[in-house]
This record gives structure tokens, C-alpha cells and sequence, in this order.
């Protein structure tokens, strides 16, 4: 192409409204997933760290608020794919989730007996 100009033809994305594939969430979003190395840490939720590059980027517009929110919402939209083909992913999960409701009808039982029944 002319100038050197590359023409990147993202057909239908919108419309489909999912990338079951984290390498086209990669490219799709290069500028964005080219920030998260770049936070301080590795972990960041990238909502209220500091050092948070994703942060950096929004407040000073060279990421626009838009463009990281629809990140997010097709990294959940994966994260649920791959959830849902991986058996022992949802498998774990749901151990956790039956943990936590233990922990919490523990809870209730314990303030009954405290009440008398
Ligand atoms: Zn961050």
C-alpha cells in the first residue's frame, strides 16, 4: 500500500460480538494488551493500583475509555468460552462457589443456635 499504510479488516466484529480466541483479542487490541506488562504489578486489576499503565493511559487519552471498556467486555466474553469448554476450569469453580456457600450457611447455622433455634 501506499505510505506504507496497513489496513487491518476486522469484518463483523462488532456484530458478532465475540472472539472466542485470545490470540485475535491480542491483535485486535495490541495497543491495549501492549500496556498491562507495563503496570507495576503483574496482578493489577488495572481500577485503582498505582503504577497501573492502563490508568496512566487513560488519563492522559492516548487510551480512550471506550476502547478499554470494550477490551474488558470481550475479555469476559472469552474468559466465559473458555470457562464453558474446559471442563476442569468449571469444575474448579464450582468447588469454590460450594465452598463459599458452605462458609456462609455455617455462618447462618451458627447464629441460629446463638438465637436458640
Ligand atoms: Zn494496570
Amino acid at each position: 500500500m501506499a505510505g506504507g499504510a496497513l489496513l487491518i479488516d476486522t469484518p463483523g466484529m462488532r456484530e458478532l460480538g465475540l472472539v472466542a480466541d485470545e490470540a485475535a483479542l491480542d491483535e485486535s487490541f495490541a495497543d491495549v494488551t501492549a500496556l498491562i506488562p507495563v503496570c507495576r504489578f503483574s496482578d493489577c486489576t488495572h481500577v485503582s493500583e498505582p503504577g497501573c499503565a492502563i490508568l496512566a493511559a487513560l488519563a492522559d487519552g492516548s487510551l480512550s475509555a471506550e476502547r478499554w471498556q470494550s477490551y474488558l467486555k470481550l475479555q469476559r466474553e472469552l474468559a466465559f468460552v473458555v470457562r464453558k469448554e474446559d471442563p476442569a476450569a468449571e469444575a474448579a469453580n464450582k468447588v469454590k462457589w460450594k465452598q463459599i456457600h458452605k462458609t456462609q450457611r455455617a455462618k447462618y447455622k451458627h447464629r441460629r443456635d446463638e438465637e436458640g433455634g
